[in-house]
């Protein structure tokens, strides 16, 4: 539960610094690993780093639970697993800051609600245009899906490299982790398991 609410104060604390500031951070950060920040090819660069960095972590701005809010009437009797797979993940680790690059596959089982397909992949990008973990992230998609669409089962599964491990560090490139999440059907019954997992390992 904690998890979440960390989020919040981050956003707060994030809009008391300015763009100014935060591109001096960078010019120092710049000067720091030896380069000259005052040459005419890195000029500019902390300026573009700060926008990239807005984009990076829009999330913080973003309402997931609004993405969910809005429901279709005229599919109110599909009662089904609904898996959207392969929904591409670019997140930073909160660690090094590093990006965190993979896939997530969601499901659910609709018992009241149904959702446009499109907002699944919004929860997932909420979150993860964060400082993350991958187990909070895996948690926060999950868990937000059950609370506001409250269907009979979520589950969800990350599939990511990070880079924090991958460029440096122990130097494994090729190494992923998987991280899973399951709730309601998905937790209580191993056949919904099963079936989702079959689904998503299909290609
Ligand atoms: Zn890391």
């Amino acid at each position: 539960m904690k998890l979440v609410k960390d989020i919040g104060l981050a956003t707060k604390k994030k809009h008391q610094i300015s763009d100014e500031k935060a591109e001096e951070a960078v010019k120092t950060i710049i000067q720091w690993i030896g380069e000259d920040a005052d040459r005419e090819g890195l000029k500019s660069t902390p300026k573009r780093v700060v926008k990239a960095f807005k984009e990076y972590f829009k999330g913080y701005a973003q309402n997931a639970e609004q993405h969910l809010s809005k429901t279709f009437t005229e599919v109110e009797g599909y009662d089904d697993m609904v898996i959207e797979k392969n929904i591409t993940i670019h997140s930073h680790c909160e660690h090094h800051m590093a990006p965190i690059i993979g896939v997530a596959h969601v499901a659910y089982i609709p018992s009241k609600k149904v959702v446009g397909l499109s907002k699944l992949a919004r929860v997932v990008e909420a979150f993860s245009k964060r400082l993350q973990t991958q187990e909070r992230l895996t948690m926060q998609i999950a868990k937000t899906i059950m609370q506001v669409l409250q269907p009979r089962g979520v589950a969800v599964t990350i599939d990511a490299a990070h880079h924090c491990m991958t460029n440096r560090g122990v130097k494994k490139e090729k190494t992923t982790t998987i991280t899973n999440y399951f709730l309601g059907a998905f937790k209580d019954d191993l056949s919904f398991q099963n079936i989702y997992l079959r689904y998503i390992n299909k290609n």
